[in-house]
């Protein structure tokens, strides 16, 4: 559904080097808005806004868009054809057509029309002499130019110029081409000498209902896919029917839409801040060429570092514990101790030559691979982020949808209305994780010698660390706290519950707290600094 093919002019083109290129934003005062108002409605849900930390960058870069379904879409459409229809005076089909061309700029159509007219009627098909209406019926029996079968007066049809089909051989040539896909909205008239449109009212007045409303659908389509607006874009999740249109004077640059997916408003892929649309497609092109070679570094197994044994990952941190009577807590990612990641000393992020001998780096360097294992350093986190974050939704999901809130509620004695920190802290840990990913990507592309590589890793380091733990105490402490609750509360007094409770909530929110801190530091940092670091 995205639309491939022309987003290198329609939403890429940033080429300066200030904030509002790096997301390749602009604002543009005209057209578009005009009497847009709708059916719009906005969606106040604020789970994905947990990133958003002031009012000022609220306002700034906030959320800023609507949601439309495809009907709102549709009427605007429908305002602009039928706008540019009077003011051409020419049918609505062939306006459309106009507007097609133009890439559904009003504007752009007006300023070709004026200048020369024939020219952009000639584009579209339409001869001199031709286009003075979109389909014509026959005043006298004809020949059918395909079956030749010989049809009374008002039996056939054409698209306004000389050649005649019968119903039924119209009805064909369009379920073809229906069939073909949107290439159908160029569709001509079946004589191969003639360049005459079949716009609209000829399909309407043929086509088989259902063709009438594939042939509808992409019109609509063609709306926002072929269209110049960088205000209106289709969200690409699977299934997902709704538009999402920037409002007025508003940047959104990160959609989150009401089905779940989160994607980058200017180039359509998957969310990718603050990787910058760019650097995205960079990394993007590099993971498909180093995919193969790299894939060992999915393997969900990895060797204890002190005892060798073989330990799956199946938790969402990367805290490990090795197994008794090992128990050896170690970074699933660098292998490196677990306490090294939570003091002031955090290097789990960067790419340091000379380190991970249990990761056969060295080795691999020796053999003169080092631009490979400089990109699977880079790699291993930003795939093993994206899976921290589908095991932290996969948590959430259980936790609101699955009866997780309620069961740990009854478990520690409190209301569930009483857990919203704890979905807070989720939802802060899938934003982190999203955002880390992709900060891997960024840096990965970093120029040493022109950019701040140290202060990158340095705000990475901090948000990494204080992610880690956040996501470590939302999962692995809270069950552990379940547990102790479970087998300590009959020996205890009363108040055992409510105690651990209370420390549990507090150092989680405390530590949400000091995350989203980072978190918001980091993406200022990345998103000013540096503006375009793929050239
Ligand atoms: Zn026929
Ligand atoms: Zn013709
Ligand atoms: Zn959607
Ligand atoms: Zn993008
Ligand atoms: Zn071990
Ligand atoms: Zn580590």
């Amino acid at each position: 559904m995205a639309p491939e093919g022309n987003e290198e002019d329609c939403y890429c083109d940033a080429d300066d080097d200030d904030y509002e290129s790096y997301y390749g934003t602009e604002e543009d005062s005209e057209s578009e808005y005009g009497g847009s108002g709708g059916g719009g409605v906005s969606d106040d849900d604020g789970d994905q806004q947990a990133m958003e930390t002031n009012d000022d960058e609220d306002k700034e870069r906030g959320e800023g868009y609507d949601f439309e379904t495809e009907d709102d879409v549709r009427r605007c459409q429908d305002e602009v054809t039928a706008r540019m229809s009077e003011l051409l005076s020419v049918p609505r089909g062939f306006a459309a057509a106009f507007l097609r061309h133009c890439r559904w700029d009003a504007e752009q159509l007006q300023n070709e029309w004026f200048s020369d007219e024939w020219r952009i009627r000639g584009a579209v098909g339409l001869a001199p002499g031709r286009g003075a209406v979109p389909t014509a019926l026959n005043d006298r029996p004809l020949d059918c130019g395909i079956c030749f079968d010989r049809s009374a007066p008002g039996e056939m049809r054409s698209a306004g110029c000389p050649h005649y089909y019968c119903h039924g051989c119209w009805r064909g040539y369009i379920a073809a081409a229906v069939g073909d896909g949107p290439r159908c909205l160029l569709l001509r008239c079946p004589d191969p000498r003639c360049p005459a449109p079949v716009v609209r009212e000829l399909v309407d007045a043929v086509a088989a209902g259902a063709d009438r409303a594939r042939y509808a659908v992409f019109v609509v389509r063609s709306y926002v896919e072929e269209g110049t607006s960088k205000y209106v874009r289709w969200c690409p999740g699977p299934g997902c029917a709704l538009a999402v249109r920037s409002r007025p004077g508003s940047r959104p640059y990160e959609v989150s839409c009401r089905c779940g997916h989160v994607f980058c408003f200017r180039c359509g892929e998957d969310a990718h801040r603050p990787a910058s649309c760019d650097t995205a497609r960079a990394w993007a092109a590099k993971c498909r060429a180093d995919g193969e070679t790299t894939s060992w570094v999915l393997a969900n197994t990895k060797h204890c570092p002190r005892c060798r044994r073989a330990i799956e990952k199946n938790q969402g941190c990367n805290h490990m514990t090795c197994g008794a009577p090992c128990l050896h807590e170690f970074c699933w990612l660098c292998l490196g101790d677990w306490d090294k990641h939570a003091g002031n000393n955090y290097h789990c992020n960067r790419y340091a030559a000379d380190r991970a001998e249990f990761t056969g780096e060295k080795a691999q360097r020796r053999q003169g691979r080092a631009s490979l294992v400089r990109f699977l350093h880079y790699y291993e986190r930003w795939t093993a982020h994206a899976a921290s974050l589908a095991k932290a939704r996969q948590d959430l999901d259980g936790l609101r949808c699955g009866g997780g809130l309620d069961g740990f509620a009854a478990a520690v004695g409190v209301p569930p209305t009483e857990l919203d920190f704890l979905a807070e802290a989720y939802a802060q840990v899938i934003e982190g994780r999203r955002v880390l990913r992709w900060t891997y990507a960024h840096v990965y592309h970093l120029d040493p010698a022109r950019d701040n590589v140290e202060f990158c890793e340095y705000l990475q380091g901090e948000a990494e660390r204080s992610l880690e733990q956040l996501h470590d105490c939302a999962e692995l402490e809270r069950n552990k706290l379940r547990e102790n609750v479970a087998v300590y509360a009959v020996a205890y007094p009363a108040g055992y519950a409510a105690g651990k409770f209370a420390e549990f909530r507090e150092k989680l929110s405390n530590l949400n707290l000091v995350t989203r801190n980072h978190f918001s530091k980091l993406v200022e940092g990345f998103e000013s600094g540096m503006a375009e670091v793929v050239s």
